[in-house]
């Protein structure tokens, strides 16, 4: 376990909490402690953010390249601790060692190095008749983020912000508190000055109600569930404060006749399969034609007897457990009721023998004849559940796809590129994937309906901590 010794939370250095509730994170597979923290309090939180309003004044204005220099040092940091990094997420999380690696850990390093890079292009002022219009550091920044990707959600708001000239405080999930651990020694090794970067620990009720109330807080980045998004801008909503969210979704991967079945069945299965299904983009439900929809059943129920849950820190693991023991049983409270309501089980199931002995596992799991309106079509599940529905014509196909309270991403597969392309315009959602292709991690990554506000990622991902300021020129000015 790693014991938390000197880490209970960082502003301008390591401080020591002045209350005394330890938060302890579980390994999911051997359900022992993995990490111990100490709680921040309100007032703990309120150091924190006067730390960062005082660091704020130097940091907005130092020039852009050293800034950009501090968040090259920052991922050369993480590089060399990219090990322990990967290690201690798949410890806390459960994903498995290999793809926490490629996913948890590269992922963000690249996004603090593409950040930096994009600080020399950024159009920080520019000219609109006679007047020029200025980007300026929005402020000072809560970040709050979820589990699922803990390492990845803090750095698509750190790095950003602090390109952007912001200063931050930081909120973690309590479950995976490590990575955000280290990531303050690796800001301390790299020398970036006290007050622009800090890490307060704990609990959303306690912690993170403390910093989203805060009036010394210009913006609220929160990345997590709807529910406690929604929660989240009441709070903010008392100084007006910016308020970006990256919610929950429920995202479908539409098949239209001519597609390559196989490989569109097979992409679906991994995309909801990723992470044990704890992937806020994962494609959970597969929309198929009614002619291809048998073949595609067999097609994933193949896919699936691939996944053998194992020990997350183990090579040769593609499906870890989900992150806790009420998670789980509520994963299973999911399927139960939708079987109940008409659903048929085609793979997996709350009864599954064949599970490792330990562990917060929930076996694959495939439903058929989902009904479109059914609790498991609409609900985030946030597990490996894979819902199957059918259509008959393309104009149902895309109402039942947009049939959702979420839009976060999507993906359409058709013969053509161009057929798949003319669909994906009809998707309400903020990412669709046709035929396959790839994530771009910079492209503008967020969603329409209750899946969000704002976009994270990219070029766009800056522009969420600028303030654009209009100055009239009496006459040009060089
Ligand atoms: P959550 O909403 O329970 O918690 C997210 C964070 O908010 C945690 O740090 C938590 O401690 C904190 N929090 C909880 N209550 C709070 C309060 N009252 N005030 C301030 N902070 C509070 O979400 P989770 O279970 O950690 O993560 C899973 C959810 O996150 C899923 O719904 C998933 O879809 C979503 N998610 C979305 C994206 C995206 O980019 N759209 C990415 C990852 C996860």
């Amino acid at each position: 376990m790693t014991a938390a010794a000197h880490h209970d939370y960082y502003a301008g250095g390591w401080l020591r909490a002045s209350g005394t509730r330890l938060l302890t994170a579980l390994n999911p597979y051997t359900e022992q402690p993995a990490t111990l923290v100490r709680e921040s309090t309100p007032e703990d939180v309120d150091h924190a953010v006067g730390l960062a309003r005082q660091a704020f004044t130097s940091w907005s204005a130092m020039e852009t390249g050293m800034r950009a220099e501090f968040l090259q040092r920052v991922a050369s940091g993480m590089r060399s601790r990219a090990e322990d990094l990967a290690r201690s997420i798949s410890t806390e999380l459960g994903m498995p060692i290999k793809l926490c690696r490629r996913i948890q850990v590269e992922l963000p390093i690249s996004t603090f190095e593409q950040t930096a890079a994009l600080l020399a292009s950024y159009p920080w002022s520019e000219r609109m008749g006679h007047s020029l219009v200025l980007r300026e550091a929005a402020g000072v920044v809560a970040a709050v983020s979820p589990w699922n990707y803990p390492l990845h959600q803090i750095v698509a708001k750190l790095a950003p912000a602090l390109g952007a000239g912001c200063t931050v405080v930081l909120k973690p999930s309590e479950l995976t508190p490590g990575c955000a651990l280290m990531l303050a020694e690796i800001f301390d090794a790299a020398g970036v000055p006290p007050g622009v970067f800090n890490l307060v620990p704990g609990a959303g009720a306690i912690t993170g109600e403390a910093l989203v109330s805060h009036s010394g807080i210009d913006v609220v980045s929160f990345t997590g569930s709807t529910q406690v998004g929604r929660h989240i801008m009441t709070r903010a909503a008392q100084t007006i404060k910016r308020v970006r969210l990256e919610l929950g979704g429920k995202s479908a991967s539409v098949v239209l006749r001519g597609a390559d079945l196989a490989r569109s069945v097979k992409h679906a299965v991994a995309s909801c399969m990723l992470n044990s299904g704890q992937t806020c983009s994962a494609l959970t439900r597969l929309l198929v034609a009614a002619e291809d929809y048998d073949e595609a059943i067999d097609l994933a129920r193949a896919q699936l007897r691939t996944l053998t849950p194992g020990d997350p820190l183990d090579e040769r693991t593609r499906l870890g457990p989900v992150i806790s023991a009420s998670h789980r049983d509520r994963i299973h409270g999911y399927v139960r009721r939708g079987i109940d309501d008409g659903a048929q089980l085609l793979a997996g199931g709350p009864d599954s023998p064949d599970l490792p002995g330990h562990g917060y596992f929930v076996a694959p799991t495939l439903l058929g004849d989902v009904r479109p309106d059914a609790e498991t079509a609409q609900e985030e599940i946030f597990g490996p559940v894979l819902c199957m529905l059918r259509y008959r014509h393309p104009d149902d196909a895309a109402d039942i796809a947009n049939h959702s309270r979420y839009g976060l991403a999507g993906a359409v597969w058709a013969g053509d590129d161009r057929e798949a392309l003319a669909f994906a315009r009809r998707l309400r959602t903020g990412q669709v994937d046709i035929n396959g292709a790839a994530f771009n991690p910079a492209a503008p990554f967020g969603g329409y309906k209750q899946s969000g506000l704002g976009r994270e990622l990219g070029r766009h991902g800056l522009d969420e901590f600028v303030e654009l300021k209009s100055v009239q020129l009496p006459q040009p000015v060089n």
